[in-house]
């Protein structure tokens, strides 16, 4: 459009510039990166009471040649604004399922769920199912053992739909998990017609579990609420073994958080405190 005016001033505002600047080199950036095979995935590992590892999180590194190791909030929802996410998520899919077919291979860790991030955008492509399907069929990784993760902010656009995608991969033995649980705005009513298969409590409302009676009450409502549903519950952000006993005592009995082990290379998911 022709710039006319003074309406039109803030588009040469020099920091605006700047900024989009910034967005256009790391958009570059990524793109670049994805080619070149620059990103890795870390893995974070789940537990029981026990402390036996039950699964882990697989969480999307950048592995840049200048910067070094970046953090997805550094650039997923730039990945998320600019398209890039649909082939970087189809990236994370293939190569968690190649993960978990290793795993199938020995007897120790056959078992073990994968639970993957899928960022809206992903799985609002028209052949996210298809996607999903393909990249278990080439890796020949167990369905079973696939979680993906989603988030409430899905919900809000199109549930129907939602609802088909989950129900077509469910009926495939994938696994879904809703993120973030509680910060989100998903109505009671949907929850009840999702085909979910676990709730994960958000990090915010484990961090002051022991100080904050208002974060207890949550806590406890979630997985009352999981219990009721039929679903089982995953704490995420358990920093302390107070925290892990407190939610125990709710009777929450899986967890994920530092406390344990930090995401790191897959080797290291062996090494996890109990
Ligand atoms: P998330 O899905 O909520 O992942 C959990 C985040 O909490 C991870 O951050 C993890 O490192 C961190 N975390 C785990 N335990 C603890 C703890 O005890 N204390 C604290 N303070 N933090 C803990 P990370 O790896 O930086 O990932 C950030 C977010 O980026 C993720 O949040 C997820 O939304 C997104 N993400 C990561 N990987 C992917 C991916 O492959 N695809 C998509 N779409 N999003 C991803
Ligand atoms: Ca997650
Ligand atoms: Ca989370
Ligand atoms: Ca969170």
């Amino acid at each position: 459009a022709k710039a006319d005016g003074r309406n039109t001033m803030s588009f040469f505002d020099p920091e605006m510039q700047a900024a989009l600047n910034a967005r256009a080199a790391l958009e570059a950036d990524l793109r670049r990166g994805l080619k070149q095979g620059q990103f890795e995935l870390h893995y974070q590992p789940q537990v029981d009471y026990t402390g036996a590892l039950i699964g882990a999180e697989a969480l999307l590194r950048w592995n840049h040649p200048t910067r070094g190791l970046v953090q997805p909030d550094a650039f997923i929802p730039v990945a998320e604004d600019t398209g890039l996410i649909v082939p970087l998520g189809a990236w994370v899919l293939d190569t968690a399922c190649a993960q978990l077919r290793a795993w199938s291979d020995t007897l120790d860790t056959a078992a073990l769920t994968l639970s993957v991030n899928v960022s809206a955008r992903q799985f609002r492509q028209a052949d996210f199912v298809d996607l999903v399907l393909s990249a278990l069929d080439r890796s020949g990784a167990n369905p079973r053992c696939l979680k993906l993760e989603l988030t409430e902010s899905l919900l809000l656009v199109d549930a129907e739909e939602t609802i088909a995608r989950m129900a077509a991969l469910k009926a495939h033995g994938v696994g879904f998990s809703l993120d973030d649980f509680g910060t989100g705005y998903s109505s009671l009513s949907y929850l009840k017609r999702l085909p979910l298969d676990q709730l994960k409590i958000d990090r915010s409302f484990v961090r002051d579990l022991l100080a904050d009676p208002n974060d207890a009450a949550i806590a406890r409502a979630i997985i009352t609420l999981a219990e009721s549903l039929g679903l089982s519950v995953i704490a995420e952000g358990v920093e302390t073994v107070e925290q892990r006993d407190a939610l125990a005592r709710q009777g929450c009995l899986s967890y994920q958080g530092y406390y344990f082990g930090r995401p790191g290379p897959v080797e290291a998911l062996f090494k996890h405190r109990a």
